[in-house]
């Protein structure tokens, strides 16, 4: 849009150039038609010959000074539709402006606050991987890293919600029997699976 404004400034522009150009040219005329004219009028001018030649180009003047008057007023009408476009253009790329400026605030305002949350987030990371043993924390961080970011899953219902499998009766029965401390893990997807009231065992 802001393209289609440049062209049509360009043309009212390029069009008051025309215009000027146009109005200097009837000037010039017009001047002359008032010189030729004294000059009938003064009575200077006496042989008939050259009385006629005189009246000629007066007339001739006259239709030419018509015809670039035309010029000027054709001139005219194409300025002022271009001065139009130009309005409208600068106003629609104003509206478009000011909806891009608003997106931008928003994104901006969006960002810090994730920015607020990625911080506060990693400070409670930190805390919570400080209280995990190391060996633990080792295998998380590479389980993380070979299933998409997920390292250990809920058993619900049954179901490890990393892979959504449900875990065959066997499985089940030795998750039932681990020690509340011991790193059980999906014989799917070997993600460790963190055990609650919710896991049906
Ligand atoms: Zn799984």
């Amino acid at each position: 849009m802001r393209d289609l404004l440049v062209a049509a400034q360009t043309e009212e522009s390029d069009c008051a150039r025309e215009q000027t150009k146009a109005e200097q040219d009837v000037d010039q005329v017009r001047q002359r038609a008032v010189r030729d004219q004294q000059r009938l009028d003064s009575g200077a001018v006496t042989s008939p010959k050259d009385l006629e030649n005189l009246q000629r180009e007066i007339a001739s003047l006259a239709k030419r000074q018509g015809d670039l008057e035309d010029v000027v007023l054709e001139v005219m009408e194409r300025r002022e539709s271009a001065q139009e476009r130009v309005a409208e253009l600068t106003e629609r790329v104003g509206a478009v402006q000011g909806k891009l400026d608003d997106a931008t605030a928003r994104r901006d305002a969006a960002v810090e606050e994730l920015d607020a949350e990625a911080a506060s987030v990693t400070k409670e990371r930190e805390v919570v991987a400080g209280s995990v043993p190391d060996d633990l924390l080792k295998l998380y961080e590479k389980l993380r890293e070979q299933q998409g970011g997920v390292g250990a899953a809920k058993l619900y219902q049954r179901s490890c919600q990393g892979c959504r499998q449900e875990l065959a009766i066997t499985e089940l029965g030795e998750i039932r029997a681990a020690a509340p401390d011991t790193v059980v893990r999906c014989e799917n997807c070997r993600r460790i699976l963190v055990r609650t009231a919710d896991s049906g065992l």
